[in-house]
């Protein structure tokens, strides 16, 4: 399928810092580069694969900006699959909202290590806390495996057993249901899901997580081709180097390819 590369550029919606609006540009700037290679690990030439490109900006108003998203998400639909890097993890509810009228609700690899499934954060039911949390009552989610987990409160944890969300730690690689994952698969990554040791470039570091292996090992094995992803949580301004930079401009070749 080809894939259109979607920017969002939104970090409004973020508990603690701001920095992850100004992500997309800078993954972008990598997937492009001529100090990287083009190729994914299978050998396909991403600058093929993707034929459309949306870094449009978004509108400063919250709700206006998730029907942005959501409407950029349909349109990127009608040419094949979206792949959107964010932004905060916010983003990928009106995502979630446009695959799912596409999809119908969908199998979702999600790699954080948070659930975000919180019901609301400091008042805001939209917050990069949340977004899974909507999507399941917005009946987006057929199956939500989770892993790289290290921060699950109470609350959260009874929200996803109540309805039957598979939360895995970063230590339970082979606990995931492969089998679960099936079509239409949608992968979601938050790059905090990773240890703070590949990928310091983001706002909510947590040590212990997994590598870059492990997530490129995990999407190696994903039993359909995902009709739609996301990164998110790239902020620049916690990065060293680009290190982050490029782990995020990898993850979304390898994405890209899986996709196409
Ligand atoms: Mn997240
Ligand atoms: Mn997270």
């Amino acid at each position: 399928m080809p894939v259109t590369l979607l920017g969002f550029s939104w970090d409004a919606s973020s508990s603690y810092s701001r920095g992850p609006a100004h992500g997309p540009s800078v993954i972008r700037s990598l997937i492009g580069s001529d100090a990287s290679s083009p190729y994914a690990l299978n050998g396909t030439d991403v600058r093929d694969a993707i034929t459309a490109e949306d870094f449009a900006p978004l509108p400063a108003d919250p709700a206006e900006a998730r029907t942005a998203i959501e409407v950029r998400t349909q349109k990127a639909l009608d040419a094949g699959a979206p792949l959107s890097l964010g932004g905060d993890h916010s983003v990928t509810y009106p995502i979630l909202r446009a695959m799912r009228d596409k999809h119908g609700p969908l199998n979702i690899l999600h790699i954080d290590a948070h659930t975000d499934l919180y019901d609301e954060f400091e008042g805001d039911r939209y917050s990069h806390a949340s977004p899974f949390a909507r999507a399941i009552e917005d009946e987006c989610v057929n199956t939500l495996v989770q892993i790289g987990l290290r921060s699950v409160g109470p609350d959260e944890r009874a929200f996803g057993e109540r309805h039957g969300v598979i939360m895995l730690d970063a230590d339970q690689l082979d606990a995931v249901p492969f089998e679960k994952l099936s079509a239409p698969l949608y992968v979601s990554i938050d790059l905090d899901g990773l240890d703070p040791a590949y990928a310091p470039g983001v706002s909510h570091p947590e040590p212990g997580g997994l590598s870059t292996r492990d997530v490129l090992s995990l999407l190696k094995r994903l039993p359909a081709a995902p009709v739609g992803a996301d990164i998110v949580e790239y902020n620049p301004e916690r990065d060293i180097g680009l290190m982050t930079a490029h782990v995020a401009a990898r993850l979304a070749k390898e994405l890209t390819a899986a996709m196409a």
